[in-house]
């Protein structure tokens, strides 16, 4: 058998020098990608718009292109509601059980917002990073937490290290044209497991979806998931090592939805993906990713931020496995 052609590249190799080939190689992808209109605001995203960043664990940061727009995270704030969620019910107890009982841990294989499986499920999603699986994480917030807006708001701006603002356009334009999330958080109260009115939980889900980041802060705020969950830059303990674990494994298996086989054959590393076209990633112990190119595959996913990641993790030989 051949032998496996060597890697490219090394940790020592001049990184942004890198990213900058990476970018070259990865940009054009977006031409195959769609942006995301289904929530108006988000269909003005600029398909152009590009950036790639790498934050180490001693907060050193390279990136490329258009590291300080912002974007409204959407999905991938499904990280910090999972975070928050499992910081309040910890990792054993009956509180934890419930809520495992009431969202389960496996891909979907099914679009994130996909009424289908629900309905043959009987209201229980297949885990906390599809649409419907964050709602039943967001009842569980507005149970678990007085204020879950200052809560989620304060999380992200802790591992962020700065304010995080809330994009208000798209928040009003996504509570105004969110049809499917109704239906599912419909679907899933008529199955009993929704306890709160749906216009509290739908109205959380839309304000966690609009907090903006920039790549350069996504990837410094995913580095606690790297670090046994603890933030480098603090020091502070976010979740305890095997809670940060379990929130890493549910990313690489269902954090890309229907895309998350391919994206663990591809990039080989926990992902977490929002319809603005950001990816978040992590290299365990090392640094913390973020891409962004707005243009969607059909499984939701930026096409040119997935493409970024497969080659930053080949030339690198970042993959896990
Ligand atoms: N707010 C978006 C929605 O509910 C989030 C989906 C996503 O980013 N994949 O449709």
């Amino acid at each position: 058998m051949a032998a496996d052609p060597a890697p490219t590249a090394t940790r020592d190799t001049d990184l942004d020098a890198l990213l900058r080939e990476v970018q070259r190689a990865a940009r054009p992808a977006a031409a195959r990608g769609h942006v995301a209109d289904y929530i108006p605001a988000l269909g003005e995203l600029d398909p152009e718009s590009f950036a790639l960043a790498a934050v180490g664990m001693d907060g050193t940061v390279h990136g490329v292109g258009d590291l300080d727009e912002p974007f409204p995270v959407q999905s991938i704030s499904k990280v910090f509601a999972l975070t928050l969620a499992m910081q309040l019910v910890g990792q054993s107890g009956s509180v934890a059980e419930r809520l495992w009982r009431r969202v389960g841990r496996e891909p979907s294989g099914d679009p994130f917002n996909s009424l289908v499986q629900l309905e043959r499920e009987r209201g229980i999603p297949r885990n906390p990073m599809i649409n419907s699986g964050a709602l039943v994480v967001d009842d569980v917030l507005l149970s678990a937490c007085e204020d879950p807006y200052a809560a989620l708001r304060g999380l992200l701006s802790e591992v962020v290290g700065e304010p995080v603002a809330v994009d208000e356009t798209v928040r009003r334009d996504e509570a105004r044209t969110g049809y499917r999330n109704r239906a599912l958080a419909n679907l899933m109260r008529s199955f009993d497991n929704i306890d709160h009115e749906i216009d509290a939980v739908l109205d959380l889900y839309v304000f966690q979806c609009s907090l903006q980041l920039t790549t350069r802060q996504l990837a410094r705020a995913v580095r606690f998931l790297a670090n046994n969950g603890v933030d480098p830059a603090t020091g502070t303990r976010i979740l305890s090592p095997t809670l940060s674990r379990r929130v890493a494994a549910i990313m690489l298996t269902c954090g890309t939805y229907d895309a998350a086989g391919d994206f663990a054959y591809s990039v080989g590393l926990p992902c977490k993906s929002g319809v603005a076209g950001s990816i978040c990633s992590l290299v365990p112990h090392e640094m913390g990713l973020a891409a962004w190119s707005p243009p969607l595959e059909p499984s939701g996913n930026s096409a040119a931020g997935k493409a970024a990641l497969h080659e930053l993790a080949e030339r690198l030989e970042l993959s896990i496995f």
